[in-house]
């Protein structure tokens, strides 16, 4: 990556770059075979028609669902407005709970506070120090009137991964709906039985280096008709979602989801290797705590306190050599401690020294084995100047 910069970038799970088998793909779909995709006229918008049901074709076997179970999305926070709203307003009459987990996404949490102003009833779960679904709680909260429980696969901070089996047999048994948002899970771990368990489900393309602005809902065959449209106009993707379909983001994901689940495999023990690898190194500095290290966790992902440190002092010390993130990206601007981690049961001042390493597609060893490096030196100066790493021993 050039740059005036020189840095190592560690936060795969914000976004990724762009494969460039992915680019290669897209680029005839700018200008060469531009057509509208609804243009049923001509042969412009045939072509561009082949490639929209190609790429549905390439992403139900690369998923190992049926192509027309697949809507396309500007992303999972388009997916994820769509199912929840789409199934608020389709079935309010009948139920109004809606259950969540209080480690959600801020897509799935933001969009249930906006049901809830519209009269929904929210049960928001507690998550265990390990950072599951507590599921006891969720069998006293679940009844025949909860229309559907919203848990993810993979959470994007601490990489956790949710026990889904479990979940799935108590909605069953309730007649409740499961969807989870599986943006962080996708390319990263098998989805061999993922799609037995839910009912609706959301991927992006840009955290599978994929282009940005392009997103995928999944909704069971025979689901459709529980969902209110969510984008009026068109009549495009079985009057699901209207509007001009994004061939050149389609035909990207579809090949980016491709690469990915093509190369799961060999990419997941290599990961796992090096965040093993960074996990210790890390784990060797005084005082740190890795967060979720008890459960199944992503490959990838690694979020670390160290106590004693700012989080933000800590991140600005780091920017300029190593961009990682202290939560989710799109919440970055904010200054409150990570919602997942206090969701945890970590206290805030720990939270707020928190840092979360992801790596990816094109991470080195050699880079691992500098963050480690980066990390260590940059603790150490930020402890040198607080008071209390002095007086801990005291
Ligand atoms: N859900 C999870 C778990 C995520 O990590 C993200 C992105 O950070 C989103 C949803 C939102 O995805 P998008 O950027 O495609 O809207």
């Amino acid at each position: 990556m050039t740059s005036k910069y020189t840095r190592i970038y560690a936060d795969y799970n914000a976004t990724t770059p762009c494969d460039q088998r992915v680019v290669d793909t897209m680029m005839p779909y700018f200008n060469m075979h531009f057509g509208n995709p609804s243009s049923s006229h001509h042969a412009h918008g045939w072509l561009a028609m082949d490639a929209i049901d190609s790429a549905s074709e390439t992403l139900g076997t690369a998923l190992g669902v049926s192509p027309g179970e697949l809507v396309f999305t500007s992303g999972s926070t388009e997916s994820i407005n769509s199912i929840l709203k789409g199934l608020y307003l389709k079935g309010r009459s009948k139920r109004n709970h809606i259950i969540t987990s209080k480690a959600e996404h801020k897509a799935v949490l933001d969009t249930c506070q906006a049901l809830e102003a519209e009269g929904a009833k929210v049960t928001y779960l507690d998550v265990t120090a390990n950072g599951l679904v507590d599921t006891q709680q969720l069998k006293q909260h679940i009844s025949d009137t909860t229309l559907v429980v919203a848990i993810m696969l993979a959470n994007n901070e601490t990489g956790v991964i949710q026990p889904l089996q479990e979940i799935s047999e108590l909605c069953k048994t309730y007649g409740s709906f499961l969807f989870s948002d599986a943006t962080q899970a996708l390319g990263k771990i098998p989805l061999d039985d993922f799609f037995d368990h839910v009912d609706f489900a959301c991927f992006s393309s840009h955290k599978v280096y994929g282009p940005k602005g392009v997103g995928l809902t999944y909704i069971k065959d025979g689901n459709e008709k529980f969902l209110e449209a969510f984008m009026h106009g068109g009549g495009q993707q079985r009057k699901l979602r209207g509007g001009t379909y994004n061939t050149p983001g389609i035909v990207g994901m579809a090949r980016a989801v491709e690469l990915s689940v093509k190369n799961l495999e060999v990419e997941f023990a290599r990961l796992r290797g090096l965040r093993d690898q960074l996990q210790e190194g890390l784990s060797a500095i005084e005082e740190t705590v890795v967060n979720g290290a008890a459960a199944s966790r992503l490959p990838n992902t690694l979020n670390v306190s160290f106590k004693y440190v700012d989080g933000e002092g800590l991140l600005r010390a780091l920017s300029k050599q190593v961009s990682v993130s202290n939560g989710s990206a799109c919440n970055s601007a904010n200054v409150n401690p990570s919602h997942v981690l206090t969701a945890m049961g970590i206290p805030e001042v720990l939270a707020f020294s928190s840092i979360r390493f992801s790596l990816g597609r094109y991470t080195t060893q050699e880079e691992v084995e500098q963050i480690i490096a980066i990390v260590s030196r940059e603790v150490a100066a930020q402890r040198e100047a607080n008071i209390l790493w002095e007086r801990r021993k005291r």
